[in-house]
């Protein structure tokens, strides 16, 4: 028996088949032919991926899982097929929905909601009149196939303003304009339906194979790590420094960028920093940081104190819109730059984590490491020192791998 997660992030997307309990059969991975902004491209990434499985574990297949980025979403007609380009994760044209309460997710310029609303009032009435489905990414994709539109899970739905603590869509959204569009929502994990007959044949996998609800890329991430207690946490070092811990309790600080996700009855908590990876590849190749990064000592400070930013601006753990970077006095020794940079990261997260906790989200008690950062074995030291919360191994780091164990059903849950 095998279980298929296939991510779709933000530069590509990768796919890993498992066995049922976790162990990597194969993994693969395609780049987009175009810059991610394409429907149709993502569709022959899915194909292009499901090509390269070997036949032998597609045979074997019992469930398949997606994750997408989360917040980007596409708006199809009634047969699902999309009527616009999508609007990715990033895209703040439609500025913060004033009709959410502050303190939801969907209050934000670059939620979904934000997006279904800018279409809403952008969209020439011919095109508003074919829009039925308004989904994510994740969603989308999945559809295609188990052949049921308008399916979502209450990780993607979050920044649509879906209630995860209710399990409901609140009365505010409801009662919309777009309140038509929106998919129903059911837990990560779930199955939906059978693969449609004819991709299984296509692609030679049993037709009893169950598509089930998938994730954002992010939680996907996180579940890869098999952090999975109350305290266990995740730091992302991506193009971004993101935290994510679980707690018992949900916390929301919208203003701050801090929101919670449902995992069966626990929450994941988390933040997400301007800092991080970008900031680092903006100065040095990946090469360079491999190479400098081993002579630096992580027993000795690096007596710098930066905040690491390409431009100004943060939300969490500080939340200041007009926060100017600080990278100076720069060392001409580019060894002391990168200790003094990837030190106050460190010093960053452990502010981030911090935050978390003075809202109440309880103590961190493991940290699992994962992104791009995640190799560097003397910045993990760095970490460590600052930090000082025991570090455990992630059993994976690829988002693909979380959404495989997803389809395993080995994480994810149907709360009560
Ligand atoms: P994304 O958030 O885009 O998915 P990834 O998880 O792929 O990012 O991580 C990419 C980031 O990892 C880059 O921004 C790069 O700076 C960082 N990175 C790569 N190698 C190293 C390294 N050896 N040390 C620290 N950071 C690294």
């Amino acid at each position: 028996m095998a279980y298929l997660g296939i991510d779709f992030g933000t530069s590509g997307a990768r796919a890993i088949a498992i066995e049922p309990q976790g162990s990597v059969l194969a993994e693969c991975r395609c780049a987009y032919a175009s810059n991610n902004a394409s429907a149709q491209d993502w569709e022959h990434t899915l194909w292009a991926l499901l090509d390269q499985i070997p036949q032998t574990i597609r045979q074997r297949l019992q469930a398949i899982a997606i994750d997408g980025t989360s917040a980007t979403v596409l708006l199809c007609d009634r047969n699902n097929a999309p009527i616009t380009e999508p609007l990715l994760y990033n895209d703040s044209r439609g500025g913060a929905p004033t009709v959410a309460p502050v303190d939801s997710p969907a209050h934000s310029a670059t939620s979904s909601l934000a997006k279904a609303l800018w279409w809403h009032t952008h969209l020439p009435d011919h095109r508003l009149h074919q829009a039925h489905y308004l989904v994510h990414q994740a969603d989308w994709l999945s559809s295609l196939l188990h052949g049921k539109p308008g399916i979502s899970d209450y990780n993607n739905a979050l920044k649509l303003g879906y209630d995860p603590q209710a399990l409901a869509y609140p009365q505010w959204l409801a009662a919309l304009d777009i309140a038509p569009w929106l998919p129903a929502v059911i837990a990560p994990g779930t199955e939906i339906a059978p693969i449609q007959p004819a991709i299984a044949q296509k692609f030679a996998i049993p037709n009893q194979c169950i598509i089930k609800t998938g994730t954002t890329d992010s939680i996907a991430a996180f579940l890869a790590s098999g952090a999975s207690a109350t305290g266990e946490a995740v730091t992302s070092l991506g193009s971004t420094l993101v935290l994510k811990l679980l707690s018992s309790v949900p916390i929301n600080d919208a203003k701050s960028g801090i929101y919670s996700h449902r995992l069966g009855n626990q929450w994941l908590v988390g933040g997400a920093s301007n800092t991080g990876g970008a900031v680092l590849s903006y100065f040095f190749s990946s090469d360079e940081l491999h190479s400098l990064s081993q002579r630096i000592d992580p027993a000795q400070p690096s007596h710098l104190d930066y905040y690491p930013l390409l431009t100004p601006g943060e939300r969490f753990p500080i939340n200041d819109a007009e926060l100017s970077p600080r990278m100076t006095p720069r060392p001409e020794n580019s060894v002391e730059f990168l200790h003094g940079l990837l030190e106050s990261m460190a010093h960053i997260e452990a502010m981030g984590y911090q935050k978390l906790m003075d809202l109440g989200s309880g103590a961190v008690h493991r940290l699992y490491t994962a992104g791009g950062g995640a190799q560097n074995q003397v910045w993990q030291t760095i970490r460590h020192n600052i930090l000082g919360i025991p570090m455990g191994a992630a059993l994976h780091t690829e988002a693909a791998y979380g959404t495989a164990r997803l389809a395993a059903g080995l994480v994810g849950s149907n709360p009560q």
